[in-house]
């Protein structure tokens, strides 16, 4: 399999998404920190979260475990990174979505968690898209961060509500998950909220991004055609923060 990956820092100071590869897998990450000014007790940020996840993801799949256990001794691991300072147990700890896919014997096998998206281009030509929108899907978002609160502790990382990796083993068990045989795909795209957002926000087709990121310059093209919608867009111009985005391709095959 053949692997490109691009990673491209938003208006922030330094980029807490990740993309990593090795030879039967890639995952990207996107770093979810608390709200500016909350202390969470924790002294580690969101870019630190992404690094520890990621060093131990790449240890697990290159062992070749499968993706929802290697997430799971991941999570497990960087908690114990934190050290006994941390409170890993804070219902804002800092968490990140996920999205993997592995060779596994004549299959491919992916898993997100998160907002992060898993696009499969089948050899037959269609596009199937796997997307964690449980958060989205929740009733009655609160608009205040009192509300806020009590929606958290309900729904984070509880079942029935949403998921992060980060700092609770079990959200492996509630990634959603997918496999196919490796003869029916051709392409597999992962990317971060970063760059979903073509299709969420700028009317994009899932196909697109396949198509976009298959070029010569890969997925870096994908990041010029978001940083492209964003400056046409009124909301962005007037302030609105360019988010750190994130796209590997894996492309099968001759
Ligand atoms: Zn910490």
């Amino acid at each position: 399999m053949r692997v490109r990956s691009w990673s491209a820092t938003g208006s922030g100071k330094g980029n807490e998404d990740l993309a990593a590869s090795g030879d039967r897998w890639a995952v990207v990450l996107d770093g979810a920190g608390p709200p500016a000014g909350m202390d969470v007790g924790c002294e580690h940020g969101a870019a630190w979260v992404v690094a520890r996840l990621g060093a131990h993801l790449r240890e697990r799949l290159d062992l070749g475990l499968a993706p929802a256990e290697a997430l799971r001794e991941s999570i497990g691991r960087t908690v114990a990174d934190h050290g006994p300072a941390c409170d890993t147990a804070h219902p804002r700890a800092i968490g990140a979505t996920a999205a993997v896919v592995r060779v596994a014997g004549a299959d491919v096998e992916w898993l997100v968690v998160g907002d992060a998206a898993v696009v499969i281009e089948r050899s037959s030509g269609g596009v199937a898209v796997t997307t964690d929108d449980r958060l989205a899907r929740l009733p009655d978002p609160p608009s205040d961060e009192a509300g806020v609160r009590t929606y958290v502790a309900r729904y984070r990382n509880r079942p029935g509500g949403f998921w992060v990796a980060g700092a609770v083993p079990e959200a492996a068990d509630h990634a959603l998950t997918g496999r196919l045989p490796r003869t029916e795909v051709r392409r597999v795209l992962l990317c971060t909220n970063g760059v979903t957002r073509l299709v969420e926000r700028y009317g994009y087709a899932w196909a697109d991004l396949v198509r976009i990121a298959s070029t010569g310059r890969g997925p870096a093209a994908l990041v010029d055609a978001v940083r492209g919608a964003e400056c046409t867009d009124p909301e962005v111009r007037s302030g609105r923060r360019h988010d750190d985005a994130t796209a590997v391709l894996v492309e099968f095959g001759d």
